[in-house]
C-alpha cells in the first residue's frame, strides 16, 4: 500500500528528474540569474527523506552502532518509500531521479546515520556501472529485480593489495567457452553480506596498459566459488556492512560482461561520477548534523556565567561549520546538476567529494570540542560523528586520489587553454 502510494509520488517525482533539477539551477524565465531554491517536487523528496530519518533513523542510529547490526529493516522502510535505487529508470521499475534529487535524499539520510546511508548508497554504487554501461537485458534483469524486492547489491573493485592503484588489481577473469571464470579477492565490499548480486572489475589482458587492461562483470551472489568474509570491525559506520570476499573459479556467462571485454576500469570509474556527488551529499549531511548538535549544545551549556555561544571562540567555530556546510553543499549541487545535464562532471564531482569529507571530518571535531568532556563520551551524540566522518575521506577515493584528478584537471585545461568555469 505504501508502495503504491510512494509510485503515484514518484509519477510526480519522475516529472522533477532529471529535467526539473535543472530547471531550478538553470534561469528558466530569468535569463542569466541562477535560481538556487529547490523545485517544489525536490522540496517533496527532501520532506520524505527528512521525515523517514527522524521516525525511522535517529531512534535506533546509536544502537545500529553499538551493535554493528545491519539495518535491513530500515533498508526495507525505506525501499518501500523509494529512497533506495533512486536512479533506476522508471522503464526497469525505478524512480528516475536525478542524481541532484538522490544527493538531497543522501544528505538527510546521513544526518541520521551516515552507516544506513552508506548501506543505502552502496547500492547505488553497484548499480552505477550499469547505468553507465548495461544493456536493455542486464538492466531489466538486475535493476529491474531491485525494484521488485528490496534486495541489496554490491560493488566490487577494491583488493587487499589495491585500492587505489586499480592498475594493480589481481582478479583474473578468462574466457571459457561461452563464459568467463573469475579468480581473486577483494577487500572491503560494503553490503557484501548482503549482496543479491555483485559489480567486479577483473583484469582479463595481462598485458593491455590500464584502460584497456580491465572487464566489469555483473556477478549473482549465489553463483558457486563465492565465499564471502567476516563482517570487518571499523572505527565508524558501523551499521554498514564491509568484507573480503573471494572468488575461485566462478563462472560468470558473456551476458554478464558490461559493455565490451576492455572497458572496465573506464566503466568502474564513469560510475563515480554518480556516486561521488551522492557520497559527499552524505558528508555534507553529517556537517550539518555536527553542526546543529554544536549548536544546541552551545546555547545551553553555560561557563563563566553565559552559555558557552557567547564566547566568541565556541560562536566562531560554529560559523566556520556554516560557512564548510554551506560550501560543500553548493559543490555536492553543481556537481550533480551538471551530471543530470548531461556535461560531464568528473572534475567538480572530486571537488565536492574531497571538499564535503574534509568539512564533515572538521565539523565533527570541533562539535566534539564544543561538547567538552561530554563530547569525548557515548551518552552523546557527536563522538559518533567523529568516527563515522573519516571513511568520508577515503572510500571512493582518498581526498589524495580526489586532488590526483583535480590537479590532473588543472594541468589539462592549462595545456588546453581553457578555464575552470567553462571547462570540464
Ligand atoms: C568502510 C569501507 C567501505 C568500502 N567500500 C568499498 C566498496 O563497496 N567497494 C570497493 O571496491 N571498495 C570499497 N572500499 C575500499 C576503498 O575505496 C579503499 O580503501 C580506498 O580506495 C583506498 O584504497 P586502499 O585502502 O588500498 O589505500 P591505498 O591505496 O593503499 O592508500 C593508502 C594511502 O596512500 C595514499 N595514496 C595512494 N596512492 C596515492 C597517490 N598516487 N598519490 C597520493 N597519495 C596516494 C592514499 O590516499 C592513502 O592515504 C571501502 C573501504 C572501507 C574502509
Amino acid at each position: 500500500m505504501l508502495r503504491t502510494a510512494t509510485l503515484i509520488s514518484a509519477a510526480t517525482l519522475k516529472k522533477a528528474s532529471p529535467l526539473a533539477a535543472v530547471r531550478a539551477y538553470s534561469s528558466a524565465g530569468s535569463p542569466g540569474i541562477m535560481n538556487f531554491g529547490l523545485s517544489e517536487e525536490q522540496k517533496s523528496i527532501q520532506e520524505l527523506a527528512r521525515k523517514f530519518t527522524v521516525d525511522e533513523i535517529i531512534p535506533v542510529a546509536a544502537e545500529h552502532d553499538v551493535t554493528g547490526k545491519y539495518p535491513l529493516d530500515i533498508i526495507k522502510k525505506a525501499w518501500e518509500l523509494g529512497l533506495v535505487n533512486t536512479h533506476v529508470e522508471s522503464k526497469y521499475g525505478g524512480m528516475e531521479l536525478g542524481v541532484m534529487d538522490s544527493a538531497i535524499i543522501s544528505e538527510e539520510l546521513a544526518y541520521g546515520c551516515s552507516g544506513i546511508q552508506t548501506a543505502i548508497e552502496a547500492n547505488n554504487l553497484a548499480e552505477a556501472p550499469l547505468v553507465v554501461a548495461g544493456n536493455d537485458f542486464q538492466k531489466k534483469k538486475y535493476l529491474g529485480r531491485m525494484t521488485e524486492a528490496p534486495l541489496m547489491a554490491s560493488y566490487g573493485v577494491t583488493e587487499p593489495g589495491a585500492g587505489s592503484d586499480v592498475a594493480g588489481l589481481r582478479t583474473t577473469a578468462v574466457k571459457k567457452g561461452d563464459s568467463w571464470v573469475l579468480n581473486g579477492q577483494k577487500m572491503w565490499i560494503t553490503n557484501s553480506g548482503y549482496a543479491n548480486w555483485f559489480f567486479v572489475l577483473a583484469r582479463t589482458d595481462a598485458d593491455a596498459a590500464t584502460g584497456k587492461a580491465f572487464t566489469g562483470f555483473i556477478v549473482d551472489a549465489d553463483t558457486p566459488g563465492i565465499q564471502v568474509g567476516r563482517k570487518e570491525i571499523n572505527m565508524g559506520q558501523r551499521a554498514s556492512d564491509t568484507r573480503g570476499v573471494t572468488f575461485e573459479d566462478v563462472v560468470v556467462p558473456q551476458e554478464n560482461v558490461l559493455g565490451s571485454p576492455g572497458q572496465g576500469f573506464k566503466i568502474a570509474m564513469g560510475a563515480f561520477d554518480i556516486t561521488r556527488p551522492l557520497v559527499a551529499a552524505g558528508a555534507v549531511g553529517l556537517a550539518r548534523r555536527a553542526m546543529e548538535e554544536a549548536t544546541r549544545y552551545s546555547l545551553e551549556r553555560k561557563t563563566m556565567g553565559k552559555p558557552i555561544f557567547n564566547h566568541q571562540a565556541v560562536s566562531f567555530m560554529l560559523a566556520d561549520m556554516a560557512i564548510g556546510v554551506e560550501s560543500a553543499r553548493m559543490m555536492v549541487y553543481r556537481s550533480a546538476c551538471m551530471r543530470d545535464n548531461g556535461e560531464r562532471n568528473t572534475w567538480h564531482a572530486s571537488i565536492a567529494k574531497a571538499l564535503a569529507s574534509e568539512v564533515a571530518n572538521k565539523c565533527a571535531a570541533d562539535a566534539v570540542q564544543i561538547f567538552g568532556g561530554n563530547g569525548f563520551n557515548t551518552e552523546y551524540p557527536v563522538e559518533k560523528l567523529m568516527r563515522d566522518a573519516k571513511i568520508f575521506q577515503i572510500y571512493e577515493g582518498t581526498s589524495q586520489i580526489q586532488r590526483l584528478v583535480i590537479s590532473r584537471g588543472l594541468a589539462d585545461m592549462a595545456k588546453s587553454g581553457a578555464s575552470a568555469l567553462g571547462g570540464f
